[in-house]
């Protein structure tokens, strides 16, 4: 087994859309400058969480005196709905609702109704710690139009868990949601585990082991360097080549074809049937050539890489007034001059730039 393929990554055939009419014309399509068409849209709708996972929202900065953002400078559903609109006519097919913890936003459900009755979004998807996830609720975004959740689990271990988390949040209550998410159909429900040395490595196969011969797709995610933060080193990232072989070595693996473009998990499956794992390897195995991914935080800024340093203020545009054709051109100036592969060009000294917060930019 290797995880090459990384790099080769094919398209299988396209999976079959839900819902709205077919994407539009692709003459609306935009290329960026290294060919990457658009996508995918993440959107923030908070940048507040009731964790303080330590690779992500550190308690020493993310505080009590830390100050989030008032609820005024938040998009308005139907603000974020107009430029979802606007980013489908771009290509946009996919919309993935995060944070901060995206289930803290009030309502949330009457965002994803709406984001639903656009022509050409066909999947919308949320990333979520789980924590406020009820069986009701799961029923109730199904019903309204979410598809999939990804739900984030570091450890089975509470000690660990709450050592990550630094809430003291039990792992059984991540559990439940799991399950509820299941049984309200939002599958296949996939759970993220950020793998950090020293942190949770120990726990590798225990997770494994766990999700194997369920319908849940545990994901593997290499500790990165997003924001400035969270004290980042390179020696505290376990790679997917060392995940691949403590998995592979105790249950053979195969690698699988991706689901589609842009996706940012390398799949595999169990050689005896065990279902499947995907490894997120932004840091060791860069996968920007496919990247189609724009970002939206809850503020309004748009951000064309994870590790942006700075964003363009949509919120402004539109609270000014600005129609849909002057925005479209914002956005497809913003699409041409893309040029981030972060990744890419990773070195001792791109940790250290500036950079906004996965809490705020969205995850
Ligand atoms: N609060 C939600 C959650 O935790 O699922 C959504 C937002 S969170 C920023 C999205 C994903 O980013 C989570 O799966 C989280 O584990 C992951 N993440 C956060 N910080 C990370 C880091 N430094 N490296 C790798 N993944 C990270
Ligand atoms: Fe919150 Fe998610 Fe960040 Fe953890 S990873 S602090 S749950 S936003
Ligand atoms: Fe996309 Fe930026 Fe990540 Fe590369 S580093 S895959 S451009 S978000």
């Amino acid at each position: 087994m290797t995880i090459d393929q990384c790099s080769n990554r094919k398209q299988e055939t396209a999976t079959p859309t839900v819902g709205n009419s077919p994407h539009p014309d692709s003459s609306t399509e935009i290329l960026d400058t290294l060919s990457r068409p658009l996508r995918d849209l993440r959107i923030s709708v908070t940048d507040r969480c009731n964790f303080r996972c330590t690779y992500c929202m550190p308690k020493e900065i993310f505080g009590p005196n830390f100050t989030f953002l008032p609820q005024r400078a938040l998009l308005s559903f139907e603000e974020i709905t107009k430029l979802v609109r606007l980013f489908a006519r771009l290509g946009v097919t996919k919309v993935r609702l995060t944070g901060g913890e995206p289930l803290l936003r009030r309502d949330l459900w009457r965002l994803i109704e709406m984001i639903g009755t656009i022509d050409g979004i066909d999947d919308i998807a949320l990333t979520t710690n789980g924590s406020l996830l009820t069986a009701q609720l799961a029923h109730t975004l199904k019903s309204v139009g979410l598809r999939r959740v990804t739900i984030s689990l570091d450890s089975l271990d509470d000690e660990i868990f709450m050592r990550m988390n630094d809430v003291a949040f039990p792992v059984a209550k991540v559990l439940e949601a799991i399950s509820y998410a299941d049984s309200a159909g939002l599958t296949p429900v996939k759970i993220n585990m950020v793998v950090k040395r020293g942190g949770n490595d120990q726990r590798i196969l225990t997770m494994a082991e766990h999700f194997r011969g369920t319908p849940y797709i545990l994901r593997f995610i290499e500790f990165m360097d997003v924001g400035n933060s969270n004290g980042w080193r390179m020696n505290d990232v376990v790679s997917a080549k060392q995940i691949l072989s403590t998995v592979g070595q105790k249950w053979p693996l195969e690698p699988l074809l991706s689901d589609q473009r842009g996706e940012v998990a390398t799949r595999y499956r169990y050689v005896d049937g065990q279902g499947e794992i995907g490894i997120i390897a932004s840091v060791t195995r860069a996968f920007c050539s496919g990247c189609t991914r724009a970002r939206l935080s809850s503020e309004g800024q748009l951000y064309t890489c994870l590790f942006a340093g700075s964003g363009s203020d949509l919120r402004t545009l539109m609270r000014n007034g600005a129609d849909d054709e002057e925005i479209i051109d914002v956005l497809k100036n913003i699409w041409h001059v893309r040029s981030d592969r972060y990744s890419q060009l990773r070195t001792e000294a791109t940790p250290h730039l500036p950079k906004i917060e996965m809490s705020h930019i969205g995850g």
